[in-house]
Order: structure tokens, then C-alpha cells, then sequence
């Protein structure tokens, strides 16, 4: 990120700021669509007994539910380990670009190149910014301000999804898609299109398995 960062000062030109701002506004809304997508799979479809996923994917994210502060006392790597690593082969590919490109591709490759750069940071940051949305003492104040000012996941916002079934606002990286998906039925109307294509149904494996460790 630093690196890629160094050169996309380097290379910024002041004629093309209104395309880098419209590109890294697009890539933090992306990464918010990503998150909810993500999280609404994980805790919608499924069952914890799944090989390799149900233990260590769909698990994490159902007893999220269940204790949802036990996030706030996981350390940096433990919260942010797995989203920084998806984001390791984009940032090195930039990075690969810059060094290699000549001058003329590089700077055609630029607005696409801010628009992956501000995915990968908000990518990587997600579950930085879920916990500190579950926080409530002891947050550094220009965190605060970004809540309260809704440039990442409010709390009270966040809340919203932590009500059962959980069905709603499942992004978590600004929370700027949960009003306008919930507005369109988005979620609802994916779960009715998979569950008329599969028969299967949406969070069935939850309830149960909610019931059995409580
Ligand atoms: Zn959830
Ligand atoms: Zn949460």
C-alpha cells in the first residue's frame, strides 16, 4: 500500500482529479458491495458442519451473532489477517505496473490503477472498521469522527443487522449500500432467485445451529 501509494503521488496529474476522485469513490462502494455480498453469503447459506468452510469461514460469521463483542478482543492480525491477504496479489500486480510500464501506459492504466487502490485499502480494512463499530470505550476520536460523519460503518447503523434473523445490512466496510439495497429488496430478492433455482433455504442451517449453543 505504501509503495503503490509513493507512486500514485508521483504520477498524479492535477487535469484528470475529477476522474480519480469519481474512481476511488467507486472502488470504496465496491468494496462495501463486496462486503455485504460476502457476509450476506456466509450467514444466509450453508451449514457450520461444511469441509474446511463451515469451520473456517461460515462459523466465524454466525457466532458473530451470537457474541458480537468478541470481535473487539481479537488483536490486528487475528481481525484484519485474511481480508490484507486478498489484497497482496492486486497490490503487488500495481506495484508491478508502476515499476515496468513505460510512462504512457502508466498513466492510461492511472484512474483504473486509484480505483483498484482504494478497493484494496477499504478491502483490507473492513474488519478493522466492524469492530470498531462493535467499540464503545477507548476509540481514538478521529475514529469517532469517521463514524459519526458515516465515512465508515457507524455503530448504531451496524446495529440494524444484529437484530434476528439478521437479514439486512450486511455491509460492513462504510455502510453506505444498506439503505439502497434494503430500499430494492436486494437481498431479498437474490435469496428468492437461489432458493427458487436450488430449493434451498435461506439461513436454515442457522436457526438450528444458533439453538444447539446457546
Ligand atoms: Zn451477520
Ligand atoms: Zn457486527
Amino acid at each position: 500500500m505504501a509503495v503503490n501509494f509513493f507512486f500514485i503521488i508521483l504520477n498524479f496529474r492535477l487535469q484528470n482529479l475529477s476522474a480519480i476522485l469519481t474512481a476511488a469513490l467507486c472502488g470504496i462502494v465496491t468494496a462495501d458491495f463486496g462486503s455485504g455480498l460476502v457476509h450476506w453469503g456466509a450467514d444466509t447459506w450453508g451449514s457450520v458442519d461444511l469441509p474446511i468452510i463451515g469451520k473456517n469461514f461460515l462459523r466465524p460469521f454466525r457466532e458473530h451473532h451470537i457474541d458480537p463483542t468478541s470481535i473487539t478482543r481479537h488483536d490486528f492480525i487475528e481481525t484484519n489477517g485474511d481480508n490484507f491477504m486478498v489484497t497482496i496479489p492486486f497490490l503487488a500486480r500495481m506495484v508491478w505496473d508502476f515499476l515496468a510500464l513505460p510512462e504512457e501506459e502508466v498513466q492510461k492504466k492511472f484512474i483504473w490503477n486509484c480505483y483498484v487502490f482504494l478497493l484494496a485499502i477499504f478491502v483490507a480494512m473492513t474488519n478493522q472498521i466492524h469492530k470498531w463499530s462493535h467499540t464503545y470505550f477507548g476509540l481514538p476520536s478521529w475514529v469517532v469522527w469517521l463514524q459519526e460523519h458515516h465515512i465508515i460503518l457507524p455503530r448504531r447503523h451496524h446495529r440494524i443487522h444484529h437484530v434476528a434473523p439478521h437479514e439486512t445490512y450486511f455491509c460492513i466496510t462504510t455502510g453506505w449500500l444498506n439503505w439502497p439495497l434494503e430500499k430494492l429488496h436486494f437481498w431479498t430478492a437474490l435469496e428468492y432467485i437461489i432458493e427458487y433455482l436450488t430449493s434451498c433455504k435461506p439461513r436454515a442451517d442457522d436457526m438450528k445451529w444458533a439453538q444447539k449453543r446457546t
